[in-house]
Formats: C-alpha cells, sequence, structure tokens
C-alpha cells in the first residue's frame, strides 16, 4: 500500500496516510491536526528525493 504524505496549508502540519489510488483521487483528506481541507500532497515514501525535513533516515520496506 502506498504511503503518501500530505501538507496542511491551513496549519502547516505534515501528515502521511496510506491510501489506495482510488482513494486518493475520490476526496481531499482533511488535516488531523485542525480538520481544514486545504491540504496537498507531498512526495510519497517511493519518491523522496531528500531534503525533506520530516524524514526519519529509516529504511524503506518497499515491499507490500
Ligand atoms: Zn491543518
Amino acid at each position: 500500500m502506498p504511503l503518501f504524505e500530505f501538507h496542511c496549508r491551513a496549519c502547516g502540519s505534515v501528515f502521511e496516510e496510506i491510501l489506495t489510488l482510488a482513494e486518493l483521487d475520490s476526496a481531499r483528506l482533511a488535516c488531523p491536526r485542525c480538520g481544514s481541507k486545504a491540504t496537498e500532497r507531498g512526495l510519497s515514501t517511493f519518491a523522496t528525493g531528500g531534503g525533506g525535513d520530516g524524514g526519519c533516515g529509516g529504511g524503506s520496506s518497499g515491499f507490500s
């Protein structure tokens, strides 16, 4: 299952959700912190190119 990172434009919170592509298209996620739906999708963990300040440096287990 792909893990997507989201960024809330209302409060600046960054959160991750595991979503199917269908779920990703069907609805915009509400921020778990402030409830705003002004969220935007960031990089998925499959495509982390470095430079993110939220990365824990963990190894990605690429098998689902
Ligand atoms: Zn928020």
